[in-house]
């Protein structure tokens, strides 16, 4: 249902002129009203029984969670977030100290990134926990990173390691904010976006965007520790894992492959890059092995 709305959704675009982003990439952006400044804008929404577990999993994280995944989205457009409106749906019989575990847990990440949680709204219902954030910030002078300008020839690359998050890492992954304000003003990105349902969707979804396609070289994607674990109990490779499994909030950039050399200059200030592939004019998703034919490769992915 949800990916049919979705498409229905894209249909009914109301375009105005002081929106230049509205749906299709990670945030919105509207002018403001003295022209000068744009502000970006992103919201998301975390329920009960989707996104995590009321009753397994610990009420700080959730509420981290929930600020963590619209800094993603933030970093995801090389936008410095700003502030945030925390909405909640309580459960009616929730305990206070958990309610307020929640709220701590989103102070808690809000604070480090210098987020003000500047509003929201609160209410119980009968239903289970929801938590919708939605968070603004502001571009840099360089811009938005957006996905639909990528270019044939673009090398594919991704911070961080891929795979396994369904352990913990989806609950205390760091947000890649610092690491694309820093790529992106120091290298010249071509386009972005942050790994929510796995590589190779993502990497599709943002190819798709801009008129192209992609072959990943798999044998250089890195693979996380928490995807060959899970890759000992799934029977599932931990490629796999790194290629379909979702929510690794790493950042996906792709740059000319000369920019890339410079990558290693910038190592120094935490930011791993890893090239896993490179933007092809042929569309779709393709993999190669060295010196090998292009291979269709399936699109896996976590669909929310
Ligand atoms: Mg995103």
């Amino acid at each position: 249902m949800e990916a049919e709305f979705v498409a229905w959704l894209r249909t009914q675009r109301r375009p105005r002129p002081d929106v230049p982003i509205d749906l299709g990439d990670d945030d919105a952006a509207w002018w403001q009203l003295s022209r000068d400044a744009s502000t970006v804008l992103t919201t998301d929404l975390i329920a009960d029984g989707t996104h995590f577990e009321l009753d397994r999993h610990r009420p700080d994280w959730i509420g981290r969670k929930a600020i963590a995944v619209n800094l993603s989205d933030m970093a995801a457009m090389a936008v410095e977030p700003q502030v945030a409106l925390a909405s909640v749906l309580f459960p009616r019989n929730l305990e206070l100290a958990t309610a307020q575990a929640i709220y701590r847990g989103m102070w808690e990440l809000a604070d480090e990134f210098g987020v003000a949680i500047i509003g929201g709204d609160t209410n119980c219902w009968s239903g289970r926990l929801v938590l919708s954030v939605t968070m603004l910030g502001t571009p840099t002078p360089r811009g938005v990173l957006r996905r639909q300008t990528a270019q044939v020839g673009d090398a594919i690359a991704v911070t961080g390691t891929l795979g396994g998050s369904l352990a913990e890492h989806h609950f205390t992954f760091q947000p890649r904010v610092r690491e694309a304000l820093a790529l992106h003003q120091h290298l010249t990105l071509h386009a972005g976006m942050d790994i929510t349902d796995g590589l190779a969707m993502d990497v599709s979804r943002l190819v798709e965007s801009s008129g192209c396609g992609a072959e990943l070289w798999l044998e250089q994607i890195p693979i996380s520790d928490a995807a060959h674990q899970a890759s000992r109990q799934s029977g599932r490779s931990a490629l796999e894992h790194a290629l379909g499994d979702g929510e690794d909030f790493e950042l996906l950039v792709t740059l000319p492959p000369e920019a890339l050399e410079q990558a290693e200059s910038i190592a120094a200030s935490g930011v791993t890059l890893t090239r896993v592939g490179t933007v092809i004019e042929t569309p779709g998703l393709w993999q190669r092995q060295q010196h090998g034919p292009l291979i269709p490769l399936e699109v896996t992915g976590y669909l929310h």
